[in-house]
């Protein structure tokens, strides 16, 4: 009984493992492609703030070249420009400087990185000697394709965030082209010997101008996107003040540089004014890329934070599951074996029932053969039962009927020992392991335990008291027989019982 309960707890619990495993492969499924998206994301953020970083440190570079470039143009310097000019120098030799250690910290993998390491080798021996217009424009140029390719690479442009997205347009493109633009002006107009600018020269800043203007158009409108948002409003100051510059040099380019009647002022007052709007500019640039790090770092920590979130609510999904499930488990369980206890159980007797019986008779067979130990089985009826019914009463006789089942349950001491009723006032015992002389003995005591009861039964004619007929049989291991045919034998044994006087046990004798 214990082997097919065991079978049945081993079944139940395939199925509960089936019916959890199940859904929470699901959550495991769901919620590795939700973490994994938002790894995606934080290498997605990670990347543009590494870009981000380089293409920093390359605008600074490129702000004190293009002063450089203006110092050096002065054909007439004063002592004052060839003092800065010289720390301008330095400035630069620190930016590559600088440039150098940052880049060359990066991982290896991080693009452009060789190739941008290369390029400022190559110009950083020459490039302080030869510091002339073209060759320092040239430098500038290069310099701004680096920001624009690592941009690229770094998914900076690709970023879907409108916000970042604007940001990126004003820090790679709108703002450091306005400041190129007028660092040209300024380079253009201070390299005048006499004061007098060419034709090709006024040509040149007119088409500048038109590209500031234009630029200018793109950042209003740019800028009217971030004010969308609160936390761009520290922009509106630099934002007026570089309007402001942006105006003033425009308005001196036409003024002094392009009015044929007018002459350009002193060079070197020149680049004071002009440096001193560009200045604005970078200002307003300053803001700009310190605005969009501060977003991008924010967005890192919140999908830093979500790949958590993902992770918790994947457990706790998880243990949701096992804990209902554990429950349902258990309670199914206990159902099923109370169900299963009614299904095999005597409601009047609390023994097993007949059903129960037939179904372990035979796999008791097995185990007896199988074991190599004797099987006895035992059929016990009662006396003149009818007589008693018809003497003391239906109900009379139902408490018989449970008292001798009282009596068989004390009476069963070994582990393996079974009792049944098998129908009316007929019951069963099965006992594994039993001899001739054990299994007559064991019936004698329960024949003389139900007598010494002394249930008066007037009517029966082997005592004053209620008694018991019993037919035995002992099925020894090497004897082949079917479940029907023991059952048959017993049935002989107990009526050769009552043939001889009833209250008797009568051990079946197997015939040679
Ligand atoms: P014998 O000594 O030959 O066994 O005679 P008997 O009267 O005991 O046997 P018989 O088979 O003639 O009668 C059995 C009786 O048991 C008939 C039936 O009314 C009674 N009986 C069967 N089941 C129950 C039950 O659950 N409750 C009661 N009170 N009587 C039952
Ligand atoms: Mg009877
Ligand atoms: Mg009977």
């Amino acid at each position: 009984m214990n082997k097919i309960n065991s079978l049945k707890r081993k079944n139940n619990f395939k199925y509960f493992i089936l019916i959890t495993i199940m859904p929470i492969l699901g959550v495991v499924v769901i919620f590795t492609y939700a973490f994994l998206q938002v790894q995606k994301d934080l290498k997605f953020i990670t990347e543009e703030i590494t870009g981000l970083e380089t293409i920093k440190e390359i605008q600074n570079s490129v702000f004190n070249i293009q002063k450089l470039r203006g110092l050096a143009c002065i054909q007439t310097p004063t002592a004052d420009s060839t003092k800065e000019l010289e720390l301008i120098k330095e400035k630069v030799s620190k930016n590559f400087m600088l440039l150098q250690q940052k880049i060359g910290a990066q991982n290896e993998k991080t693009p452009l990185k060789a190739e941008l390491l290369g390029f400022i080798d190559s110009i950083e021996k020459d490039f302080l000697k030869t510091a002339g217009f073209n060759y320092l424009s040239e430098i500038i140029e290069e310099l701004m394709n680096y920001s624009s390719k690592i941009s690229y690479e770094c998914n900076l442009v690709l970023d879907s965030e409108l916000n970042s997205y604007v940001m990126v347009d004003n820090v790679l493109y709108l703002l450091p082209q306005l400041i190129e633009y007028s660092g040209q002006i300024r380079a253009i107009a201070t390299s005048t010997k006499d004061r007098k600018l060419t034709k090709q020269q006024k040509e040149y800043f007119a088409i500048q101008l038109n590209k500031i203007k234009e630029n200018l158009k793109k950042l209003e409108f740019n800028l009217a996107i971030l004010y969308k948002t609160e936390q761009n409003i520290d922009m509106r100051e630099p934002h007026l003040k570089m309007k402001k510059a942006q105006s003033n040099i425009i308005e001196f380019t036409e003024k002094h540089l392009l009015n044929i009647k007018s002459v350009p002022p002193d060079p070197n007052k020149i680049f004071e004014l002009t440096t001193k709007n560009i200045n604005s500019i970078i200002a307003l640039y300053d803001i700009n890329i310190a605005l969009l790090e501060k977003s991008l770092d924010n967005r890192l920590k919140e999908a830093n934070k979500l790949s958590i979130y993902v992770i918790l609510t994947g457990l706790i999904a998880i243990l949701f599951i096992i804990y209902i499930n554990g429950i349902f488990y258990r309670k199914n369980r206990s159902f099923i074996e109370e169900i299963h206890r009614m299904t095999i159980t005597d409601s009047m007797t609390s023994l097993y029932n007949r059903r129960y019986f037939d179904e372990v008779f035979g796999s008791n067979l097995k185990i007896q053969s199988r074991t190599k130990q004797p099987l006895a089985f035992i059929i016990l009826d009662i006396d003149f039962f009818k007589q008693y019914n018809d003497t003391y009463g239906h109900h009379e006789g139902d408490n018989v009927i449970k008292i001798v089942a009282e009596k068989l349950k004390e009476s069963l001491k070994r582990a393996g020992d079974m009792a049944f009723r098998l129908g009316g006032e007929e019951f069963g015992i099965l006992c594994i392991g039993i001899n001739h002389a054990e299994a007559l003995s064991f019936s004698n005591t329960i024949k003389e335990n139900i007598e010494d009861e002394k249930i008066e039964h007037e009517k029966n004619r082997a005592s004053r008291y209620l008694t018991v007929s019993m037919g035995v049989i002992i099925i020894e291991p090497n004897l082949l027989f079917t479940t029907n045919e023991i059952y048959k034998f017993a049935d002989e044994a107990l009526y050769e019982a009552k043939q001889k006087g009833r209250n008797q046990v009568v051990v079946y004798k197997h015939k040679s």
